[in-house]
């Protein structure tokens, strides 16, 4: 049987799993097809695309990109980008380099709350990381005994709503769309439901989006529904994944169900991106 998940991080960003740990169970749960879209980075698709080959597992290169904008905050996937395109990776650098300053903001808030973490215990979970995330700083909360788990982590301090929360770097979609075309990727709103940002497709359509993910691990079947017939109004093409983190934070790997019709019609879609 032939399965896809296209969606899911490593410890490239802030996953568990090694990349080559991920396509391993990949393999594992009988997936024939896989996208790696660890947050604001590349680093991790040769070594997956490696292990891949030896294993018959495809991987498509990918990344997500959450970024605030003029139009609130945005998650977008890329598909199938030149991971050697100078202005992609120049773009990919200023994100991450923003997010260390954004983690150090958080890590003070904390502080004045009360709950001082080292910033080396940080860097230490964010390990081999080639983007500093708030998973990292919440694995630091928890091993300093402030909260039982990650999950609240989140819910206490550093979500949106957290009171040790720091705003991202604001970036225009416009720039994200552009900056990923120039590069040959295909560009995709990631989890729209989940995020919140349905209500900006046609926005988002007419700035050159690509598509939206469908399939995700917490969208019912009437949330599907509503994004499949958005996606067919404004001629989108349509992802899914299971957003896996190798922790507790979002879904097992191989979990949602995406149909495989999306793949072909997303890997034709690269193929026009990269003749251009
Ligand atoms: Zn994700």
């Amino acid at each position: 049987m032939t399965r896809i998940d296209l969606h899911m991080h490593s410890t490239a960003s802030d996953g568990v799993l090694s990349p080559t740990e991920v396509v391993r169970l990949a393999k594992e749960r009988g997936l024939t097809t896989i996208a790696l879209t660890d947050h604001d980075t590349t680093a991790g698709w040769e070594e997956a695309m490696a292990v891949g080959r030896e294993l018959g597992v495809e991987v498509l290169g990918g990344f997500e990109i959450n970024s605030e904008t003029n139009l609130g905050h945005i998650d977008f996937l890329v598909y199938g980008a030149d991971a050697g395109h100078a202005v992609l990776q120049d773009f990919l650098l200023t994100i991450r380099d923003a997010r260390v300053g954004r983690a150090k903001g958080m890590v003070n808030k904390l502080a004045e709350l009360g709950l001082p973490i080292k910033w080396e215990r940080v860097l230490y979970f964010a390990g081999d990381a080639k983007s500093i995330a708030r998973p990292h700083v919440a694995r630091a909360l928890v091993e300093a005994g402030y909260v039982a788990s990650t999950q609240e982590a989140f819910d206490k301090y550093l979500n949106d709503q957290g009171s040790a929360y720091v705003h991202r770097l604001e970036i225009k979609p416009q720039e994200v769309i552009d900056t990923v075309h120039q590069a040959g990727g295909v560009i995709v709103l990631s989890s729209p439901h989940h995020s919140g940002t349905t209500h900006l497709t046609a926005q988002l359509a007419a700035l050159g989006l690509d598509g939206i993910e469908v399939y995700y691990f917490d969208h019912t079947d009437k949330i599907k529904a509503e994004l499949l017939a958005l996606a067919e109004q404004h001629r989108l093409l349509v992802t899914g994944g299971s957003d896996f983190h190798g922790d507790k934070t979002h879904s097992e790997l191989g979990s949602v169900d995406v149909p495989l019709e999306v793949l072909p019609k997303l890997k034709e879609r690269i193929a026009q991106r990269q003749a251009k």
